[in-house]
């Protein structure tokens, strides 16, 4: 990761913890307020369509924080690569991240070309098929 100075990782893994810290308090915020709607089933008893919505409100907390897990996941891989001297290096093709890339990503596993090609074989993969 010779592209990269010293400050600029610095600088980028500092946005990490920070985005971290941040991401951390969502999950928990989150937690507390499903426990909750969880520990008062009685409000949750209303018509069947007040129970639906509740039920989609919960299953969209679930899928933010599965987002946000995953991100939190993606933080602390890039924050291994940092400690292992690999951060920056894309890990499909070998070759360096470009900067810009990483100063707006800092989580990013691979360069453009490669995250491109990886989102084309990828992105369909959690749609069923028709
Ligand atoms: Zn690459």
């Amino acid at each position: 990761m010779e592209h990269l100075s010293k400050e600029q990782i610095r600088t980028l893994e500092e946005r990490m913890h920070a985005r971290k810290r941040q991401l951390l308090e969502e999950v928990h915020e989150r937690r507390e307020r499903t426990a909750v709607e969880d520990a008062e089933p009685n409000a949750m008893l209303g018509d069947a369509g007040d129970e639906s919505v509740a039920r989609m409100i919960t299953d969209l907390s679930i899928q933010e924080t599965g987002r946000d897990i995953e991100e939190l996941r993606e933080i602390d891989a890039a924050l291994v690569r940092i400690a292992e001297g690999s951060y920056g290096v894309c890990e499909s093709c070998g070759g360096e991240i470009d900067e810009r890339r990483l100063e707006a990503q800092p989580i990013a596993a691979r360069c453009i070309t490669c995250q491109a090609q990886w989102e084309k074989t990828h992105a369909h993969k959690s749609t069923p098929t028709l």
